[in-house]
């Protein structure tokens, strides 16, 4: 069990492939063509839906959501 989240975000190289966006509409949109973003205001279900968002950066194809719990370092 990790720590809770604490920001989500997603580095340069998506491909766009709606994997994360199938997972967890409410936290990951890919509008055609573009690069995945992480919604707005995310991050008020990143507790209910830490599983979810964990699950999404482990199956990113290119491993490009980016996760920091609180607690980490740096
Ligand atoms: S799963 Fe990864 S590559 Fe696919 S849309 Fe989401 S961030 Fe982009």
């Amino acid at each position: 069990m990790s720590a809770p989240i604490k920001k989500v975000w997603i580095e340069a190289g998506c491909i766009s492939c709606q994997v994360c966006q199938d997972l967890v509409p409410a936290v990951f949109l890919v509008e055609d063509g573009n690069d995945c973003v992480v919604l707005a205001d995310a991050g008020k279900r990143f507790g209910e839906l830490a599983e979810d968002i964990e699950q999404a950066a482990r199956d990113c194809p290119v491993e490009v959501i980016k996760i920091e719990h609180e607690g980490d370092a740096g």
